[in-house]
């Protein structure tokens, strides 16, 4: 008899798993080369051989026992000082071991920093269209998830909604950037604007109101789009940073909380970090992927992979008349449903083994999400059933 609060959250158990797993079936009938499975952020890029090198190297030449023994709850010191050290080099920051903890990957380090700051009925702020998972990661502790919009055009964030939303029970608001689903990377800006309401309003309720900052997309960006080390421009942000992405590991589990000296309750936050990842049962990152990352600091995913795929689907979206956003980061596309129904849509587009997400999975109807972390063939191939589709709607 399993409990109230996991039947809900069965009932609406992640569509996009769902598409995913629909995508496996569908490829047994027709043909892998017959589906264009467009719903899973999964990275098709394969790691960078130096992870391969490391791992092998590791096992060959590390202690053993140090490799594969329990070891404190935020992760290797050296692992984390090596990293420090990386990020400064990045940001001009002085960060050392003791500002790090080593995650889950993102989806273990949020739950983490939920499970560290929220009392029940806590509420944290997202901005919609957001990844599916943000309102379990928030639940799972009896948080309140708030959903605020994007501006409804270039889809940053709408700072006066914002304003109008933060509250005496508001605690985070969470910032991913560049975004999934929209593919759209937050300005300076937008993130100043951000920044300088919620200084306001920890004025005003009188305690901190962290930013999230929810980043497993930093290094995947199109054109000379800047993505700002949000510490910079906030004081109270904490960072979440997976590898999942970045060097295509998502089934590894590997990623690292960033927790600067200058944040509110930093001892306090450190500990009760620390505490979190333990008694969640995490007890400790993925030992060997540790220190696997740590020798791969300067490794690169292949971004020019994606931005042929995002190029060569733009043109071909484009010109069967549909609608979209032009992602600037991520590897998402947000396509414009024809129809206001987007859930008819994505289920004419699955008549033509094109399987896309609803946008109302993200909090969004009237949209879609294309997944462009695919083949090359895969987009080419799918490019006539997507002008069909456009035919069909008369676009
Ligand atoms: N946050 C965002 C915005 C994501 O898109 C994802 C995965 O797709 C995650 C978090 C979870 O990442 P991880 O696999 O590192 O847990």
């Amino acid at each position: 008899m399993i409990s109230e609060k996991m039947k809900g959250y069965v009932k609406n158990s992640s569509v996009i798993r769902a598409m995913f797993e629909e995508g496996k079936k569908m490829a047994a009938i027709y043909g892998a080369d017959h589906v264009y499975d467009f719903s899973l952020g999964n990275p098709n890029v394969p790691a960078p051989a130096k992870v391969k090198e490391a791992v092998y190297d590791i096992l060959e030449n590390e202690d053993s026992l140090m490799v594969h023994g329990y070891m404190s709850n935020s992760g290797y010191e050296d692992v984390r000082g090596t990293i420090a050290e990386h990020l400064n080099g990045l940001y001009g920051t002085s960060y050392s071991a003791e500002n790090l903890l080593m995650i889950v990957g993102a989806a273990g380090g949020m739950n983490v920093f939920m499970k560290t700051i929220l009392n029940p009925g806590d509420e944290v702020i997202t901005f919609s269209p957001y990844f599916t998972e943000y309102r379990a990661y928030v639940t799972n502790y009896d948080g309140k998830l708030v959903e605020i919009p994007c501006d409804a055009e270039t889809f940053q964030p709408d700072v006066e909604a914002l304003a109008a939303s933060v509250n005496e029970r508001t605690k985070a608001v969470i910032i991913n950037s560049p975004n999934n689903p929209t593919g759209v990377v937050y300005s300076r800006e937008s993130l100043m604007a951000v920044a300088r309401v919620l200084s306001e309003k920890e004025k005003e309720f009188g305690h901190p109101i962290f930013i999230f900052s929810d980043e497993p997309y930093r290094e995947i960006v199109y054109g000379d789009y800047e993505v700002p080390w949000i510490p910079d421009l906030y004081k109270n942000t904490v960072v979440g940073y997976s590898y999942s992405k970045s060097l295509s590991l998502p089934g590894e589990r590997i990623g690292w909380l960033c927790f600067p000296s200058e944040i509110d309750d930093f001892s306090d936050m450190i500990a009760g970090a620390n505490v979190a990842n333990r008694i969640l049962g995490f007890v400790n990152a993925p030992s060997l992927m540790q220190r696997v990352v740590a020798r791969c600091l300067d490794e690169k995913t292949d971004v020019a992979y994606y931005a042929e795929n995002r190029s060569v689907l733009m043109e071909g979206l484009s010109k069967a008349g549909f609608t979209f956003v032009e992602p600037q980061g991520a590897f998402y596309l947000w396509l414009k449903s024809p129809e206001d129904d987007e859930k008819a849509f994505v289920a004419k587009a699955k008549e033509k083994q094109i399987l896309i997400v609803p946008g109302s999975s993200f909090g969004k109807s009237g949209w879609t999400r294309l997944a462009y972390c695919v083949s090359h063939e895969t987009v080419k191939n799918s490019l006539p059933g997507f002008a069909e589709l456009a035919k069909e709607y008369g676009l």
